[in-house]
């Protein structure tokens, strides 16, 4: 059986749902969004207060090496909205000099200025329009006013004034440096994502079809034109036929899509039995993620309320002698009750601690996705690489000492009696806190860059800055996998608008 579409979306994650949502505003355009996770959830699962870290049924299901030896779990949104649908909801933009830099990397109409409309396009913001700012948009995006802070979050906010950060009120308006509110994609408890402010309200249109349980296993690559997608739905394989084809299965299992299509580097494809349609050796190349390292923090006597929402602030800034600004982001987990993660409750030694952690946000060191298996269902092999680069562990180090820094200030102290898992002598050295770094770092789920944007002179490269793959017609990648560097931000605002520009581009 093979049906045919003008556009076929494959993956309906942040990007994704995003981009099948505006170009399906075209009555006369057929689309075709094929989603691997179910087409419906417990809606329960869109409340805020369900934000988990561990895996969930919404959810890939792998693993991850972070450094060397050290397998961790690696949740990814399998859903409808992707990890839109699983996250934090914390919605931070890129900074403009990480678009700018897009562009200068040789992919015009991707600087901050061609980017911004999208920005605002997406967004609800509640204050309403303004030069940086979009209302009426899909997305709300609303930041904590001072008076909603829970004691806790406040207690963190006046710590870090009490370290030296400035006190701000709009993380996301280009310029700002120093510890405020989180802009947050959140309404009436609920977070909102791609599927709820996208889908949702796109659904009765008779020109979008949107297909849940439909694992694509490959692109179907015909004289070299891409012509649509080999997919198993409902556990029967179906072949879609498409004048184009767009790849948002977002920046793990894109590569691997890629690859199972035959479009990657040469000598792993043959090695894998998989028959190359086109080299390209950049294809899960440039991993970038987010490497985060925590305090943690046993609390005094009542300073944590279990019932208080977890996230509501954080800051950004720079670290010592680093060239990008705010490459450092610091937050505070409010409480974590560890009586759902026994292991680590043994070795804290108390049921609920709070979390202080910090983040290097423009890291140095690069991983790779790639496969062991050409088989539609095997987890790609995910080398995350946190801390592969000496100035990313001294930059977590710096985040380190300015987290202790605000916690034993006047304003967090009286709410702590000590820290779990680390030594008081690790503070001496800059290498044994390296050390302590490096071992419990974690990434923040914030995966990018394994399908490069730019020229092909460079031949790492994967698409040019129209999203089409290099060397072939009728395929476009469209997700956090095209980013050349990974933003200055939670990712999921970038990716949503990678989603809107890709609309654009398509046209
Ligand atoms: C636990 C967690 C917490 C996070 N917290 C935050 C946060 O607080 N703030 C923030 O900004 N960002 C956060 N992120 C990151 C953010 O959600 C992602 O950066 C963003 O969702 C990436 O968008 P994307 O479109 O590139 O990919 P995704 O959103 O991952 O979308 C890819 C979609 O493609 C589908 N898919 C994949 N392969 C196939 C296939 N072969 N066939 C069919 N469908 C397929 C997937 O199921 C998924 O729905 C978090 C992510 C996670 C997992």
């Amino acid at each position: 059986m093979s049906e045919r579409f003008d556009v076929i979306v494959v993956g309906a994650g942040a990007a994704g749902a995003a981009l099948a949502a505006r170009v399906s505003e075209d009555p006369t355009r057929r689309v075709l969004l094929l989603e691997a996770g179910p087409a419906e959830r417990d809606p329960a699962a869109d409340m805020l207060s369900n934000v988990t870290f561990t895996q969930t049924p919404s959810d890939w299901g792998l693993q991850a090496q972070a450094t060397p030896g050290r397998l961790l779990d690696y949740p990814q949104g399998r859903a409808l909205g992707g990890g839109s649908a699983v996250n934090s909801a914390l919605a931070i933009r890129p900074l403009p000099d990480d678009l700018d830099s897009w562009a200068a990397a040789g992919n015009p109409g991707w600087a901050w200025n061609d980017v911004l409309p999208c920005l605002k396009r997406l967004e609800d913001d509640p204050l309403g329009p303004s030069p940086v700012h979009g209302a009426g948009g899909p997305i709300p995006v609303a930041r904590y006013a001072p008076a909603e802070y829970t004691a806790q979050q406040q207690a963190f906010h006046d710590g870090c004034v009490a370290a030296g950060l400035a006190s701000i009120a709009d993380h996301n308006d280009g310029v700002s440096s120093g510890v405020g509110p989180f802009p947050m994609n959140r309404r009436d408890g609920l977070r909102v994502s791609t599927n709820l402010g996208y889908l949702r309200p796109a659904i009765g249109r008779r020109n979008l079809t949107i297909l849940g349980d439909a694992l694509v296993d490959r692109v179907v690559v015909r004289s070299g034109r891409a012509v649509g997608v080999d997919a198993i739905v409902d556990r029967v394989p179906v072949r879609y036929e498409a004048g184009e084809v767009v790849v948002c299965a977002g920046a793990i299992q894109s590569p691997a899509l890629l690859w199972r299509s035959g479009i990657g580097p040469a000598d792993a494809l043959a090695d894998l039995g998989i028959t190359v349609a086109i080299d390209l050796p950049g294809v899960g190349a440039n991993l970038a993620e987010h490497p985060g390292a925590f305090l943690f923090v046993i609390p005094a006597e009542g300073a944590c309320d279990l019932s208080e929402v977890q996230f509501q602030l954080g800051a950004r800034t720079t670290a010592p002698a680093s060239p990008h600004r705010n490459d450092l982001l610091l937050g505070m987990m409010s409480h974590w009750d560890l009586r759902g993660a026994p292991d680590f409750r043994r070795l804290v030694g108390v049921d609920v601690i709070f979390a202080l952690t910090c983040g290097v946000f423009l890291p140095a060191a690069r991983g790779s996705v790639t496969l062991r298996s050409a088989a539609a269902d095997a987890a790609p092999v995910i080398d995350l690489n946190l801390c592969g680069d000496p100035d990313d562990v001294r930059r977590l180090v710096s985040g380190l000492r300015l987290l202790r820094e605000i916690a034993e200030s006047a304003p967090m102290r009286d709410r702590m009696t000590g820290f779990a898992l680390l030594a008081p002598d690790a503070w001496d050295s800059d290498d044994a806190l390296g050390a302590y770094a490096q071992s419990i770092c974690a990434p923040w789920y914030h995966p990018a860059g394994t399908c490069r944007m730019g020229p092909a002179s460079d031949g790492a490269n994967v698409v040019d800055h129209l999203l089409r793959v290099h060397g072939l017609d009728g395929l476009r990648v469209a997700d956090l996998s095209i980013a050349p560097t990974i933003p200055r931000a939670t990712t999921n605002l970038t990716a949503i608008a990678i989603g809107e520009r890709a609309a654009e581009l398509i046209g």
